[in-house]
């Protein structure tokens, strides 16, 4: 028998913290959020919970300012939920949204001469041109250098732009999917394209995806059989295969 839409959201937003954390692109912090599938206007994450222990009983819904929909709400929440609510504020097809620190990626948030590239064709759709966000230009220089307002999370959500990734100086990055295989497949290869990109310039001059080859990338529909074939293989690595299905 099929699940319920919000039964079935709230799993896959479990299968995403589990096999996120089991790929290193979430680690003791970062989170992933998907969209409410009825009401536009919310969304699910995780209470304050590292990603590799997140179970269902832990999702909560919220309005998109990052309140809890449910007033009596009293367990510890994220403090840069915001990021999500300014990403699904601003972006209406974006149906899932992941904040990382992963460590192979932060090189390219802090250096003012190399800039992010795609260059492994999992990752065409990073696109050319991975925008970096600094929270200093806006808010100054003594912030703690987390997302902790909607204030905050608009402003790195217009930096984001149309892009589906943007990242945080010195910080991490933000990452967006049109559904949730569609953004995890991409999140699992951001720290491995890191990683090529870093070996490759030890290495000398290296050749990115050209402009042509992540035009025709973007075209793959997410949801296709070998788009998706990563996603029931991770959740079964990760433990969570049982909450795969219908
Ligand atoms: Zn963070």
């Amino acid at each position: 028998m099929s699940v319920d839409a919000i039964t079935r959201v709230k799993r896959d937003v479990v299968i995403a913290n589990r096999i996120l954390a089991r790929n290193d692109v979430l680690d003791a912090y970062g989170h992933v959020a998907m969209r409410h599938p009825l009401d536009s206007q919310r969304y699910f994450l995780a209470r304050s919970l590292s990603p590799a222990i997140v179970e269902e009983e832990d999702i909560v819904e919220f309005h998109l300012d990052g309140t809890p929909v449910d007033p009596n709400e009293k367990r510890p929440l994220y403090l840069e939920r915001f990021i999500h609510g300014g990403v699904f504020e601003k972006r209406p097809e974006v149906k899932a949204s992941l904040h990382s620190h992963a460590e192979d990626v932060l090189p390219f948030s802090i250096s003012k001469t190399t800039k992010l590239r795609a260059v492994i064709h999992t990752i065409g759709d990073i696109g050319d041109g991975v925008p970096t966000w600094d929270i200093r230009d806006k808010f100054g220089d003594g912030t703690t250098m987390l997302v902790t307002n909607m204030a905050e999370g608009r402003d790195l959500a217009g930096c984001l732009d149309c892009n589906r990734m943007a990242l945080m100086r010195g910080h991490g990055f933000v990452a967006v999917g049109r559904t949730i295989n569609d953004l995890v497949r991409m999140a699992v290869y951001i720290p491995r394209n890191a990683r090529v990109q870093m070996n490759a310039m030890r290495l000398g001059d290296y050749i990115p995806l050209s402009a042509g080859e992540i035009a025709a990338r973007a075209t793959l529909d997410p949801e296709a059989p070998a788009m998706k074939r990563g996603w029931e293989f991770w959740a079964k690595e990760a433990g969570v295969g049982h909450l795969l299905g219908d």
